[in-house]
């Protein structure tokens, strides 16, 4: 299995971080080392999980083979050829939901590059070669990208032009690149990567090519700056009651102070159709993920709901078994959508396929309201506890020691409140909640592709002949 060493493992990795020349501002201060930094490390690690997945007992769901380098590669650099290469992305982002219980953040950069080569593909050969060129470099040194999509916005009733502050865009053009300008937000492990692929965030019109612009760069890249977004309890990281143990999600803001790009790595500029085929195929694509990596986080908080009701003597009650039920029940509803998102794809001319939009809207849509029903249910079993507990940190005290251990019950029990905790509203809240809300577009996103994309008329149709109003053309034979 020569072929495998072309796949990091989790230790290449981490190792492969440290060369990198990043600019990454924490808390007011410029990090000097972010791979050992303790609110960077726990994300790191979940990406991590994602190499070393290639490696373990899920190599079949996380090793493809590639026919751009013609060999096995990460799935996370690798093009969906087939209906199965989109189940098989989102069951492994099921089994890494469960094995981190966060945001393993890899998605946004495998999303990005399919949607790009299908984007790159329309925007003509020469774009398309380059963007290949590209890719099979990403593929043979296994890289992390940082899908970079979302700018700020500002004044949501302006069009970028005129509030460019608020979009990157291209500022200059010369010796063979162009000059990019500006900031993405909610960049989900950007801190982690090696390489941004910048991408538009919306669809643009006539008039803003200079914000119609995909390229790639390494992160150390001169004027790329970083800043690390907040979780709540973010100071817990590392300590005794980080909740998760050992992994976390990430989100930064990036920075672009006059970024000089090389033109082998611009993909698309002013190419104002394909942008637009870009935004909608990533939004499908990232929003059917939604459908592996959330329900492996839901599993995790089922799992620390059922250990404390089993630690609480509660687990046989009629009320508890029926609310891990539905917690289960909600968490394969989406897991069922995503999949089938999947398996409803049909093929564009590029040759990558594409996810169903409907489903995959629908998948989305269903993370913007379910985790918030199943982190009821889990603060429900969990009890108060779970707010109220002192740190771990205070039962080593031998003055306290004697009488505070049965506030705090067996180890399993006092983990698991901290887990339950981080989850619904620690620093875990920021994939489990926030994310769901708003990531891959706010509900309002999903709703607008469903009402655009439905075939109303076919409804009211089949309505019409039903009430025998019009004759039923679709099945005439049967009277
Ligand atoms: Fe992947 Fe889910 Fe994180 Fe998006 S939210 S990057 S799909 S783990
Ligand atoms: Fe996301």
């Amino acid at each position: 299995m020569s072929d495998i060493g072309r796949m990091k493992t989790a230790a290449e990795y981490i190792e492969s971080l440290r060369t990198r020349d990043l600019e990454l501002w924490v808390d007011g201060e410029r990090i000097a080392d972010p791979v050992d930094h303790p609110k960077v490390r726990p994300a790191i690690n979940a990406v991590a999980a994602t190499y070393a997945v290639a490696h373990g007992p899920h190599a079949a769901l996380a090793v493809a083979h590639s026919e751009l380098v013609d060999g096995p590669v990460n799935r996370f650099t690798h093009l969906f050829t087939s209906p199965d290469d989109l189940v098989k992305k989102v069951e492994l982002q099921r089994v890494l939901g469960r094995l981190t219980g966060t945001c393993f953040q890899r998605c946004v950069g495998m999303d990005g590059l399919n949607a790009l080569f299908i984007a790159t593909w329309e925007a003509g050969e020469a774009k398309h070669a380059r963007f290949v060129r590209w890719l099979e470099g990403v593929q043979r040194r296994d890289e992390m990208l940082d899908g970079a999509m979302t700018d700020p916005k500002g004044d949501r009733s302006k069009r970028p032009p005129e509030q460019p502050d608020a979009y990157v865009r291209v500022v200059d053009r010369r010796d063979g690149g162009v000059v990019i300008r500006g900031a993405k937000v909610h960049q989900t492990g950007a801190a982690n990567a090696h390489q941004i692929l910048l991408m538009p965030g919306q669809g643009l019109r006539e008039g803003e090519e200079d914000f119609a612009i995909a390229c790639a760069m390494p992160v150390g890249t001169e004027g790329v700056r970083m800043v690390l977004g907040r979780q709540p309890s973010d100071g817990r990281k590392g300590g005794p009651d980080a909740g998760n143990a050992r992994f976390g999600g990430q989100e930064c803001v990036v920075l672009f102070d006059d970024v000089f790009v090389p033109e082998e790595r611009v993909f698309l500029d002013g190419d104002l159709a394909a942008c637009e085929t870009l935004v909608h195929s990533f939004a499908g694509f990232h929003r059917a993920s939604y459908g592996g990596c959330k329900p492996g986080n839901f599993d995790v908080l089922i799992g620390a709901a059922d250990l404390l009701t089993r630690e609480h003597g509660v687990r046989r009650a009629s009320h508890v078994r029926d609310k891990l039920v539905e917690m289960a029940h909600l968490a394969e509803t989406v897991h069922g959508v995503g999949l089938a998102a999947s398996t409803k794809s049909t093929v564009h001319a590029s040759g990558v396929w594409e996810v169903d939009p409907v489903l995959a809207n629908v998948c989305k849509h269903n993370v913007t309201r379910l985790p918030y029903e199943i982190g009821r249910l889990a603060e429900d079993l969990a009890g108060g506890a779970m707010a109220t507990l002192p740190s771990l940190a205070d039962r080593e005290r031998p003055e306290l020691a004697a009488l505070l251990a049965p506030a705090y019950g067996s180890e399993a029990r006092a983990k698991a409140l901290r887990l339950v905790e981080y989850m619904t509203y620690g620093a875990g809240a920021v994939p489990f909640r926030i994310e769901c809300m708003h990531g891959a577009g706010s509900p309002q996103a999903q709703r607008i592709v469903l009402e655009r994309t439905l075939d109303w008329d076919a409804k009211v149709q089949r309505a019409r002949v039903l009430a025998g109003l019009d004759p039923d053309e679709e099945l005439p034979e049967i009277e």
